[in-house]
């Protein structure tokens, strides 16, 4: 049965890159009815952090990427915090121990460090020397009773190749070997001198004792599964699947990081991104499903994905595109969805105070098609209700600008104002604004732009802006820029 893991570090926060590797196994264990497994992987007490564990935890949540084990919820496999499964690494590095796949080492810090220079003057590659590799069993004895500490180092074979089967790195049947030349490895610990087990040798023992049949992850961890692979053999476990993702590039195609903008999916959300577009986005990082569509709601992406799919070379993260496709899910929500959403959040920014729901929803109704993100919307929002109506004419400073400018255009809008033919117009809504500006229109002899910019400078004291009509009768309608006489003074 299928079964794969998304094991993130606790010591930062969720990026792209590992949202995505989340997706990719999330994706894989539903299309093929398997479980999703998260493991924290916080062997690294130092930089490991709770409130990283939490913030992960929360992401992946918040992208709808729920795992069926795990922290917080269990499962036959735990404990699912690596810092809680010492007693099981110490019991299979005792193990390689007697099987003979490991050895002690009894060298010092100093001693390693010899060991490295006089490798790079001989031009070898700085791998450790095997010093203890081939101790007898009195040379050990004699270190143990003088209490000298020791690391348990792996012994990697002293000859040939190694091969993997790769899921995604493939061309016949899917499955290429990736290989390594192992003597460049060197012995490596599993186990340092204080009893702490090393990151690859963790990992190793969680995945086989998980029960994990396929390991999803990025093509940075190659480098590990030559030494995981070594050690699956070593303890006689079954092999898993191996599919290594490729990296997310930035546009300029270097390793996408925080100097490009946003990166984690905290900052996303925060921006006002949905995560039905995250999780759309990220799928497309490397994968499609072979057509021209690239629109897919999660339960869609269950349908269509499949591992073979998922392209070897780097994906080009596009905000841009990203954005785009925030507002093509934007505007596929339903209404009462993205009213709800809009509302929640002006109200907690404080863009807006009114609480009726019937002009949140008319607003998100004018606003949603000229929006990408939600956060657009407070922008557009707040230059709406700013809308003067009046003020440019009334204002001081501006009245005889805009008056000589616009002169003829300003006097006939004050007269149509005064008449109460303009807020006739507005109070019979979209219709009579538009009937009003057509015969206004004509009256002035402009039509379009020099009809339009005039217009909206005058009503608006804005160059540009949302749908000048829509708008005012917005504000009309929310009692808002109380509409006041042009030129009343
Ligand atoms: N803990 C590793 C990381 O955060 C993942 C290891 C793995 O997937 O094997 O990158």
């Amino acid at each position: 049965s299928v079964r794969v893991r998304f094991a993130p570090s606790p010591t930062g926060n969720l990026h792209v890159g590992g949202a995505r590797t989340a997706l990719f196994n999330y994706l894989f264990a539903r299309s093929k009815g398997g479980k999703f497994v998260l493991r924290i992987e916080d062997t690294d007490l130092e930089r490991s952090t709770k409130e990283s564990e939490e913030a992960l935890l929360r992401d992946l949540a918040w992208l709808g990427l729920d795992w069926d084990e795990g922290p917080g919820i269990g499962g036959n496999y735990g404990p699912y915090r690596q810092s809680e499964r010492n007693a099981l690494y110490k019991e299979y590095a005792d193990k390689l121990l007697q099987n003979g796949h490991a050895y002690r080492c009894f060298c010092s810090a100093e001693e390693l460090e010899k060991m490295k220079e006089i490798a790079k003057l001989k031009q070898l590659p700085p791998v450790y020397s095997g010093k203890w590799a081939t101790a007898s069993d009195i040379e050990v004895q004699e270190e143990l009773e003088k209490g000298t500490p020791y690391t348990y180092r792996f012994r990697v074979p002293s000859a040939g190749y190694l091969k993997i089967d790769d899921l995604i790195r493939g061309e016949l049947d899917s499955v290429v070997k990736v290989s390594w030349n192992l003597n460049t490895l060197g012995d490596f610990v599993v186990m340092r001198s204080n009893g702490q087990p090393v990151y690859n040798f963790c990992v190793t023992v969680d995945d086989a004792t998980m029960a994990i049949s396929h390991v999803i992850r990025a093509e940075e961890h190659l480098p590990n599964t030559l030494r995981q692979a070594l050690i699956y053999k070593a303890l006689g476990f079954p092999m898993p699947k191996f599919a290594h993702v490729s990296l997310i590039l930035a546009p300029d195609k270097s390793k996408l990081s925080k100097r490009h903008g946003a990166t984690s999916v905290g900052q996303f959300k925060e921006m006002g991104y949905l995560p039905e577009a995250m999780v759309n986005y990220l799928a497309l990082l490397g994968w499609g499903d072979g057509t021209e569509n690239e629109f897919f709601t999660l339960d869609q992406l269950v349908d269509k994905f499949t591992i073979e799919r998922v392209n070897k070379s780097g994906a080009v993260f596009d905000s841009t595109k990203l954005r785009w496709m925030n507002g093509q899910h934007l505007r596929s929500l339903p209404s009462e969805n993205l009213t709800k959403l809009i509302g929640e959040r002006w109200k907690s920014i404080g863009v807006l105070t009114e609480s009726e729901g019937s002009f949140i929803e008319e607003a998100v109704e004018l606003l949603k098609d000229g929006i990408d993100l939600i956060s657009d919307a407070d922008n557009v929002l707040k230059t709406l209700l700013s809308y003067p109506l009046h003020s440019t004419l009334t204002c001081p400073e501006g009245r005889p600008v805009l008056e000589d400018k616009l002169g003829e255009v300003a006097a006939s809008l004050i007269a149509a104002y005064d008449s109460g033919e303009l807020i006739g117009a507005l109070e019979e809504g979209s219709a009579g604004w538009q009937k009003w500006v057509k015969s206004f229109g004509k009256s002035q002899k402009r039509k379009g732009k020099s009809l339009f910019m005039p217009l909206r400078v005058l009503l608006t004291g804005k160059l540009h802006g949302p749908d000048m009509g829509a708008g005012l009768l917005l504000v009309y309608k929310a009692g808002r820029g109380e509409v006041v006489a042009p030129h009343s003074e």
